[in-house]
């Protein structure tokens, strides 16, 4: 493990939008099998199961346990959700809202506006 550091995952079934994981591990299979693990309810095999790294890692740090991150322990973190569609990716939210429910919402002020 010397000079590795913990990497911010994003772990799903198949499809990000019907719920996704925050694993923090050293590699794409580990997080898998951690996201997999912990998922509340079977949606489907874990060769349905996808990790993909979110690169900012530091970026996330914020969202998952210090003492494990600290400690380089694999775990899984706790990101924003956004309030309106509850998915969760970007790390700055807008008023509780993504970027996408964010700008969504911009368009509908404009469109109300005389
Ligand atoms: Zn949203």
């Amino acid at each position: 493990m010397k000079n590795k550091k913990l990497r911010a995952y994003m772990v799903y079934c198949m499809i990000p939008e019907e719920g996704a994981d925050l694993v923090f591990a050293y590699t794409a299979r580990e997080a898998r099998l951690i996201g997999f693990q912990n998922f509340p309810f079977v949606l489907g095999d874990y060769i349905d199961f996808r990790s993909h790294w979110l690169r900012d890692d530091e970026e996330w740090y914020q969202y998952g346990n210090p003492e494990k991150i600290a400690a380089g322990k694999p775990h899984i973190g706790n990101p924003p959700f956004c309030t309106a569609c509850e998915r969760w990716g970007s790390p700055v939210l807008i008023d509780g809202l993504c970027e996408y429910c964010h700008g969504d919402r911009e368009y509908e002020n404009e469109m109300v506006q005389p």
